[in-house]
């Protein structure tokens, strides 16, 4: 074992970059901790724009080869990929657990499994790949999906690499080659994908894993000449950032963004169902994009729905992600719950009021909050606490709950509670969503379409769309005439 491989509750985890095919590492370093006990689990190789000019180098130089690779052959690899991870869920479970507090139970039934399925649905997908040919005035019109080129992924903690494996498969799928730089807070099951990847034949440089600081790495990578598609999952103001970086060389961007997305539920909803999916929303500690944070209550049932689900609340189990009774499990870090607490702090000043919760735990925990009494217009509504905090507001008509649903500059979800399939798909017209639940949530399939409007995003991802973000879409023309020249 190297001086940079540390061990994490067993496994041995490579605390280098990947690139080329190699380990490399960088002078500095940064701690990475866990959220479950504070403690520092390693030091990790702190990136530069030396290290992202060298991932992009051999990004460049994998890719002729990856893209001239057939789909057969790339589909094969992906599904060795997606069998490594199978026969790794259990490490790959407790270091992800160990690196971000989520819930181990989740990882191992949940997670893990569709890391693997990411591999194989795109797979498969790529070998299925195809469009029906146009006609015009006899001209056959072909439509083909051409390898983009290098890819530059940036992800977040909050399922580090559950959300990076939705990105490394399609584009690898697509002949396209990788760098993948992971959150600084969650950097190790990216590595380990590094030595899945290998063990499963993926030829070197076709993906490369560089670590460190956002602030510090990204822009290198983001602006790079070389770059021809940059993914992005994260927070809004980055996202601009990226913008703005990848404006220099018009690099295609896709960005999967924050949300504020309501909860609806009308008076002829079932409530017990209602209340199931309200509290769901406390899932990964409330650090999930896609959480429905904002209840909004027909007025009619608004008391009777706050009552129960005080009482389903107050059942959760929070505590260390590894217990197979936990419910919720610890924030990511200290800055996070740091902003958990002054956006609940100024709510309560501002006149909001704490059912349930409104503060912080031992350790980093924060108490499930639910808060009442709060203005559309205020913080607390308007912005994203990614954090294990809902508000509840009530509405009297239709209307007006779709006013409020729609009232905050993003648009990534929305959940329906209704007993009326007429009302839902009324409703549901009108809700600015990439995503709409009724009566459900969190139930996708990959082939539909995933990504938010407004500030929840640019650009859709998922079965074909995955597909035409990474490639150049080509459309050849061919005339009936002309071939008996050759004759
Ligand atoms: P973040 O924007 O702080 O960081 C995300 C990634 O961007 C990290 O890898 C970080 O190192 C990198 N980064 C930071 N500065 C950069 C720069 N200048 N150039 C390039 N990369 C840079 O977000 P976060 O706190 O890690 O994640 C939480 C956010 O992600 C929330 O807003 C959440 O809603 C969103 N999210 C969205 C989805 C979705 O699919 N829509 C899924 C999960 C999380």
């Amino acid at each position: 074992m190297s001086e940079h491989t540390i061990t994490v509750a067993g496994v041995a985890v490579d605390t280098r970059h990947w690139i080329g095919g190699e380990r490399v590492a960088s002078a500095q370093t940064f701690p990475d901790v866990s959220p479950i006990d504070g403690s520092t689990i390693g030091e990790i190789s702190r990136g530069t724009g030396m290290e992202a000019a060298a991932a992009v180098a051999a990004a460049k130089a994998a890719f002729p080869a990856w893209a001239a690779t057939s789909r057969a052959e790339r589909a094969r690899i992906l599904h060795a990929i997606a069998d490594g991870v199978e026969k790794r869920i259990e490490e790959l479970s407790i270091v992800e657990t160990t690196d971000n507090g989520a819930l181990l139970r989740s990882h191992r039934r949940g997670v893990m499994p569709r890391v693997a399925h990411n591999f194989r649905f795109f797979a498969d997908g790529l070998l299925k790949l195809e469009h029906e040919d146009f006609e015009t005035r006899g001209h056959t019109n072909h439509v083909s999906w051409d390898p983009a080129g290098p890819s530059v992924l940036i992800t977040p903690w909050n399922a580090p690499l559950m959300l990076a494996t939705w990105k490394v498969a399609p584009a690898l799928a697509a002949g396209n080659t990788v760098i993948l730089k992971p959150a600084e807070w969650t950097p190790l099951t990216a590595s380990l994908l590094a030595d899945i990847a290998a063990e499963a034949g993926l030829p070197a440089g076709v993906l490369n894993v560089v670590q460190g600081y956002g602030s510090e790495i990204g822009d290198a990578l983001t602006s790079h000449p070389d770059v021809r598609r940059i993914s992005f999952t994260g927070s809004v103001p980055t996202a601009k950032r990226i913008a703005e970086s990848a404006a220099a060389n018009l690099t295609p961007l896709s960005l999967e963004l924050g949300g504020k997305s309501p909860l609806l539920v009308f008076a002829d909803a079932d409530l017990d169902l209602a209340v199931d999916l309200a509290v769901e929303q406390y899932d990964n500690a409330g650090q999930v994009c896609l959480a429905a944070t904002r209840f909004l209550v027909e007025e009619s049932v608004a008391e009777e729905f706050t009552r129960r689900f005080v009482e389903k609340a107050g059942q959760l189990t929070q505590g260390d992600p590894r217990g197979e009774a936990t419910d919720i499990g610890p924030n990511i870090h200290p800055l996070q719950l740091e902003k958990i607490d002054g956006f609940v702090q100024r709510a309560v000043a501002a006149g909001a009021r704490a059912v349930i919760g409104g503060h912080g735990k031992d350790g980093q925990y924060y108490a499930p909050t639910l808060l009442t009494a709060v203005a559309q217009d205020s913080e607390i509504v308007q912005e994203e606490v990614f954090g294990p905090v809902l508000t509840l507001q009530t509405f009297a008509t239709e209307d007006e709950a779709v006013r409020l649903a729609n009232d905050t500059r993003f648009g990534l979800a929305a959940t329906l509670a209704t007993g009326d399939p007429e009302r839902a798909e009324r409703v549901t017209a009108q809700l600015v969503a990439g995503t709409v639940w009724t009566n459900c949530f969190f139930v996708r399939d990959l082939q539909a379409p995933f990504g938010g409007s407004r500030h929840s995003g640019v650009g859709r991802e998922g079965g074909t769309w995955s597909f035409d973000f990474y490639c150049d879409l080509k459309n050849t023309v061919t005339s009936p005439n002309g071939w008996n020249n050759h004759g």
